[in-house]
């Protein structure tokens, strides 16, 4: 699904003395090499502040934190993600209040946060899935008109552009309250571990992130509330920081890629191609298709026997899951979601395809559709 052995050998020089440069300076916590990759990626983002934490995971929880919901307080996310959205709402005590996608973005119904909304509600957590940002200037209008926190989870689209009515254009996760990220390994911008990082505008929200991801802290031994320890190790940053300049270029190569595939697949009576938010880009980090009327496990089974992986991502919303069972919601609910869920199947997407590979992957999903 993705080639970072390659990857890694393309800039093999930076990231070695980057790495070399931490352990020669043994500032390993909190060390120079973080400072720099945060005010670096302010600068590509266009956030005020960046924070960096342990991963994207975390990040999301802090940013819950930071906002001083209660338990009881209801956040609105999507069915059709990856669990982590919701785990940590559960995990704060907090309600996770679910709503359907949209079947052609993939991303959260802007018709179903409205529906959603009740006096408890406190924050919407959209999710900018596979690569593209959900539709942000009608979520943050319905935030305005609710007084509601937006925290983005943006694990999946460093680097997406949203454009407003007006002409203006934000990064994913920069344009709520609050925006997270993941830099596990396989993101589009990705370290050699776990991290990640919150980004926001708001000072006063920044320094309670920060105090929050250390301890509940402001000055050290003196904590002022409960908090947590996630921090983004200095290696990881200085990855992080040679790999930075290259985003661009990673970015560019997965739409290629993207681009690709959608024209190999368009016309397929059996393939729905990646469907676009109409104000976003896409960063591609998923490529997934819809297939119509044909045994997904048979097709992925077919793939892999010429070595080619697909995997799908997600085969349980999260009202269908066993952790998340609610008595408010029941299958056949979110009717979008749990029809991706049978129908959806990602191909390999990394900034390494070349066209050899791109044609042998297209050429046989494409003879699987005829059997
Ligand atoms: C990867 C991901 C996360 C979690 O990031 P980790 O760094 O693995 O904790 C959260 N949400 C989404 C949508 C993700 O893709």
């Amino acid at each position: 699904m993705v080639d970072l052995q390659t990857q890694y050998q393309h800039i093999k020089q930076e990231i070695d003395r980057g790495i070399e440069e931490v352990i020669s300076s043994a500032a390993f916590i909190k060390g120079p090499k973080v400072a720099e990759f945060q005010t670096h990626l302010e600068t590509y983002t266009g956030s005020k502040h960046v924070i960096g934490v342990g991963n994207g995971t975390d990040a999301l929880q802090i940013a819950l934190m930071a906002l001083g919901l209660k338990p009881g307080d209801e956040v609105i996310t999507p069915t059709f993600t990856f669990i982590a959205t919701a785990e940590v709402v559960a995990l704060l005590g907090l309600t996770p209040v679910v709503v359907d996608v949209d079947w052609d973005t993939m991303n959260i119904s802007v018709e179903g946060i409205r529906k959603a909304i009740t006096p408890k509600t406190k924050a919407i957590v959209p999710v900018h899935l596979f690569g593209q940002c959900a539709d942000m200037e009608a979520i943050m209008a319905i935030a305005k008109a609710h007084n509601l926190f937006v925290v983005e989870d943006a694990c999946q689209a460093i680097g997406a552009k949203y454009t407003f009515a007006d002409g203006t254009t934000k990064q994913a996760g920069t344009i709520g309250h609050i925006g997270c990220t993941s830099f596990f390994p396989s993101k589009n911008l990705g370290c050699y571990g776990d991290g990640g990082a919150l980004f926001t505008d708001d000072d006063a929200l920044a320094e309670s992130i920060k105090a929050i991801a250390n301890h509940g802290c402001f000055v050290r031994y003196h904590h002022d509330f409960v908090g947590v320890n996630s921090r983004l190790d200095s290696i990881q940053a200085a990855i992080l920081d040679a790999k930075l300049p290259h985003l661009d270029e990673y970015i560019a190569n997965r739409q290629c890629a993207a681009a690709y595939y959608d024209q190999a697949f368009a016309g397929n009576p059996h393939i729905l191609i990646p469907g676009h938010e109409a104000h976003s880009t896409h960063v591609y980090h998923q490529y997934t298709l819809r297939l119509i009327d044909v045994n997904r496990e048979k097709v992925k089974e077919g793939l892999a026997e010429h070595g080619i992986p697909a995997m799908v991502y997600y085969p349980i919303p999260l009202h269908l899951q066993k952790a998340y069972q609610d008595p408010r919601y029941k299958a056949g609910d979110f009717p979008v979601a749990e029809r991706l869920m049978n129908c959806v199947l990602s191909l390999p997407m990394h900034t390494e395809l070349d066209n050899e590979q791109l044609e042998f992957i297209t050429t046989n999903v494409l003879e699987l559709m005829n059997r």
